[in-house]
């Protein structure tokens, strides 16, 4: 498809450049923050838009008008049209028949899954495991595509990825070169290489995006009650970004969460997940993990749009995470 053919173009085809104000350097860097085509910059908020841009948030809200025009982003559709559209999402395997089961077949594209659990209860495991999982073809519940880690703990470890991918019979060092690592070493870092994931998956077949830990940068950095509006319109934002990836690229969002374990002087569960509402209604899917005896893992689903709660019991071994 040519980007410079007018013929019988879609909305979604049309170049950014059409829009009225869009000018080429406005157009250039549009693109560089990943908005590349009509519809992001029709979802996109003035203020995002004036950040990137530099143009003033009038401006700004001038060419999100007419790019929602072009795009049509207020339709409304039939529930048998969105059947249809559910139908191009995939499953990627958790490397669990039970865990998989609990999410009705995997972690679906096109939603941000998120594992959260107290330090030790496996999130990172997982994590590997998903990427390993990624890169392994369709009949054994892979995508045969490249994964993305956004790492704030620096937790990845590729001799990990090595064993688990043995285990499942890849070639370790195939395995290696699909699986790109970014270290985050703050939350404005770890946001800035959400935005740039968008460059990344023009260059490869990404299929998954995990960012572990989604919020430990925000929760050691916007300490205080002074700070709580700032750290959840910052995670709002970066929430946005990464679903907006999972849209795009029909990819797996997968994110790590930490529990409080002393009563968190914002949210007083001292169970609950960090960041709140925001985190909780930006994703689809919630897993609570726990360790039980053994290396055992207790997954527990929580909050599911279309699955009933329930649990599934794994095991991370040097072989990775599977069934008992
Ligand atoms: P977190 O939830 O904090 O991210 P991790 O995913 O890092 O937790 O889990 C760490 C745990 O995973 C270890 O305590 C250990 O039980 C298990 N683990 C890590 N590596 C191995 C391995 N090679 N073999 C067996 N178990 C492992
Ligand atoms: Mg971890």
């Amino acid at each position: 498809m040519s980007e410079d053919d007018n013929s019988g173009q879609t909305e979604d085809e049309r170049r950014i450049e059409d829009l009225p104000g869009v000018g080429e350097v406005t157009a250039e860097k549009l693109r560089e923050s990943g908005y590349d085509n009509i519809l992001t910059i029709a979802v996109a908020s003035p203020k995002d838009l004036s950040e990137v841009t530099g143009i003033a948030e009038g401006a700004a809200a001038r060419i999100i008008a007419a790019a929602r025009k072009m795009a049509d982003v207020g339709k409304f559709e039939t529930g048998d049209e969105i059947l249809k559209k559910r139908e191009s999402v995939l499953k990627l395997t958790t490397g669990s028949k039970s865990l998989d089961d609990l999410l009705g077949g995997g972690l679906e594209t096109q939603a941000i899954t998120e594992f959260f659990g107290e330090f030790g209860s496996g999130k990172t495991q997982i994590m590997h495991q998903l990427a390993v999982n990624c890169t392994g073809p369709e009949d054994q519940g892979g995508f045969d595509a490249d994964a993305l880690i956004i790492d704030t703990e620096n937790t990845f470890r590729p001799e990990r990825i090595k064993q688990m991918a043995l285990h499942r019979g890849f070639d370790p060092d195939e395995t290696l070169k699909r699986i790109h690592v970014a270290r985050a070493y703050n939350s404005h870092h770890q946001i800035l290489l959400a935005e740039r994931a968008m460059d990344e998956a023009k260059k490869y077949n990404i299929k998954l995006l995990i960012v572990d830990s989604l919020t430990s940068h925000f929760r050691s950095e916007y300490v205080g009650r002074g700070s709580l509006a700032e750290r959840q319109q910052l995670l709002n934002k970066h929430m946005h970004d990464l679903l907006r990836f999972s849209t795009v690229y029909n990819a797996v969002i997968a994110v790590t969460n930490q529990v409080s374990a002393r009563p968190d002087i914002f949210f007083g569960d001292p169970t609950s997940p960090i960041g709140g509402n925001i985190v909780g209604h930006a994703a689809t899917f919630r897993i609570y993990l726990r360790k039980s005896k053994a290396g055992k893992r207790i997954a527990r689903l929580i909050d599911s749009p279309s699955l009933p709660e329930g649990e599934a019991v794994v095991q991370v071994t040097e072989d990775g995470v599977t069934d008992i």
